[in-house]
């Protein structure tokens, strides 16, 4: 494998597709695909091709299509395929072309043809276990089958009849003739297809043979006028049997293949078939579980297109292939709900407040900004009244150094409202706080009090009028920063990646909550409605991300 040790710019085939179009090397166009086999739900990874070959497009005013490589049918479904188109259009993209590699079936079959008549390919009887032991290694040259030599006109007469559905599973392959001592061990005589019989998602039961991914997907680009295949560093060395398959076809045109480094994302997994194993054994709730790097994970989770296509552009492209940390995900997803995000109040744990010297019955409608830094976003109104709710953790009796939140006999800033002084704690026989007795300063309300300083601010919402919720925290998925690297993945996920908190109350304006509106829990985190449990009946919501990377200061 040769990746190239000079360093590349950040994303190489910008400028490769800038030189194209100046040296007219593809008549001045560039096409690209987006090749998803329906195998799965699209995850992270998949945003960073879809990004690139999408972008690439957009920018030099090209095409760009939505191929599925559906050439495995015991694997694929038209679940998949309908969540692939979803999510590729939720990351803000539109196919120039939806094709599928199935549409090429007979085209694929009709060249298959002409390379037998030319001897340049042959039905192999050998097993598939001898197949890989007549392949050779990387120090030692392949072994020709007994088959390789078979006429022109057997090779036909065999290929017919196994398309015609005459042999079992196995009995036959058609093998491309290359060359057994090639050292790149792709090239020594690849099966170009094989004999499955399982219905496929879309040609039924038209078909008994399928093509091979390698011979498919070439051909499938050059029928497409593709300009820049774009592919994973692992088809590097899947590039020379590309390249042979159109050199030896009529093929309308010869694509040009280049290789980027995958996206490895710290403390996930990107790889579907891990994904499903994830999913059939119920380590996560389906695919769009919001632990899921999946596209509808993220999504659920409240993720932003935006964030995500911000990230693919970040991490840039390189022929390297290196792990990029969560915590550049996250800082993406911060940037843009820091922006956009509504400011709410949310008490994830309460506990009860009585302010004693407010009247009875009295409710205020406090006017509290939905964005401190875009007053265009307007501002809610916000009741406040005699027994309010705040967190738990924003009250001690035996305060640590420096802790800025409400203790005994001291005062903090309620935001949006007034000060409160702590006057007495209330607890049970087992010498828990369940209330707190405070009073509230009525001259603060928007102002500083006179001639003295209050640090603190901590959040509230009235407990007449706030709603219950559902508040769900998610947390990594695994507890090591390179779980594939692990003997077994399983092992190293986290058991706490989700904490379910019930009791929370939040402010009444969240009873006009929307999925598509993100929320910033004031001093707690970014929020949204959960879009399956969060809009039947109670109010469910997920956190998308902490305030802060690491510990949240106040
Ligand atoms: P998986 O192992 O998850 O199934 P794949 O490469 O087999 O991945 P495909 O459906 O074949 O999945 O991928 C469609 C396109 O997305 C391919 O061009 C592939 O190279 C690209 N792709 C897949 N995973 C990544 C990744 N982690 N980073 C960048 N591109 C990726
Ligand atoms: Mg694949």
């Amino acid at each position: 494998m040769s990746t190239n040790d000079t360093p590349l710019p950040a994303n190489f085939i910008r400028q490769i597709i800038a030189n194209d179009l100046n040296t007219n090397k593809h008549n001045g166009r560039v096409a690209t695909r987006f090749p998803p086999e329906p195998n799965g739900y699209l995850h992270i990874g998949h945003a960073k091709s879809i990004c690139l070959n999408f972008g690439m497009a957009l920018e030099n005013n090209g095409t760009c299509n939505l191929r599925f490589d559906d050439t495995n049918p015991e694997k694929e479904s038209d679940e998949y395929v309908q969540s692939i188109m979803r999510d590729v259009q939720w990351l803000g993209f539109s196919w120039s072309e939806l094709r599928h590699a199935s549409d090429y079936f007979e085209q694929l079959y009709d060249y298959a043809i002409q390379l037998v008549e030319r001897g340049l390919a042959y039905v192999d009887s050998l097993s598939a276990e001898e197949i890989r032991a007549y392949r050779g290694t990387l120090t030692e040259a392949g072994k020709e089958s007994p088959d390789r030599n078979r006429p022109i006109a057997e090779n036909l007469n065999l290929f017919r009849r196994m398309r015609a559905g005459e042999f079992d599973e196995g009995q036959y392959v058609l093998r491309a003739k290359i060359d057994m001592a090639s050292p790149n061990i792709n090239m020594r005589d690849p099966a170009i297809y094989r004999i499955r019989r399982v219905h496929h998602q879309r040609t039924g039961d038209a078909w008994c043979i399928y093509p091979m991914y390698d011979y498919t997907h070439c051909i499938s680009d050059a029928l497409e006028n593709i300009t820049h295949s774009l592919c994973t560093l692992e088809f590097e060395d899947h590039r020379p049997l590309y390249d042979w398959v159109l050199d030896q076809l009529q093929t309308p045109s010869h694509p040009q293949q280049i290789e980027f480094a995958r996206l490895q994302l710290e403390y996930t997994i990107v790889s579907k078939r891990k994904l499903n194993l994830l999913v059939t054994e119920k380590h996560v709730n389906g695919w769009d579980d919001p632990r899921m790097p999946t596209l509808a994970g993220l999504r659920r989770a409240g993720v932003t297109p935006k964030a995500i296509r911000d990230f693919c552009e970040r991490i840039g492209l390189t022929k390297q292939n290196s792990w990029i940390e969560m915590g550049v995900l996250e800082y993406c997803i911060r940037e843009d709900l820091n922006e956009n995000a509504l400011r709410v109040m949310a008490v994830l744990e309460p506990l009860r407040v009585v302010i004693t010297n407010y009247p009875d019955g009295q409710v205020e409608n406090l006017e509290v900004s939905n964005h401190p830094q875009r007053p265009e976003l307007g501002k809610r109104t916000v009741p406040f009244s005699k027994v309010i709710l705040i967190e738990q953790d924003d009250f001690s009796e035996n305060p640590p150094p420096k802790y800025k939140r409400l203790v005994v006999s001291e005062e903090v800033r309620l935001r949006g409202s007034y000060v409160i002084r702590c006057d007495s704690v209330i607890k049970n026989e087992a010498g828990e706080v369940i209330e707190i007795h405070c009073s509230y300063d009525p001259g603060t309300l928007g102002k500083n009090p006179e001639g003295r300083k209050v640090k603190g601010v901590i959040h509230w919402v009235s407990e007449a009028h706030a709603l219950p919720a559902e508040v769900r925290l998610y947390n990594r998925l695994f507890t090591v920063p390179q779980p594939d690297n692990e003997a077994n993945f399983l092992d190293a996920l986290n058991p706490h990646s989700l904490e379910t908190l019930t009791a929370c109350r939040v402010e009444a304006s969240l009873a006009q909550a929307t999925t598509v509106q993100r929320y910033q829990f004031e001093r707690t985190g970014y929020f949204c409605l959960d879009a399956v449990d969060g809009i039947n009946g109670g109010l469910v919501f997920n956190r998308t991300v902490t305030l802060r990377d690491g510990w949240v200061k106040d």
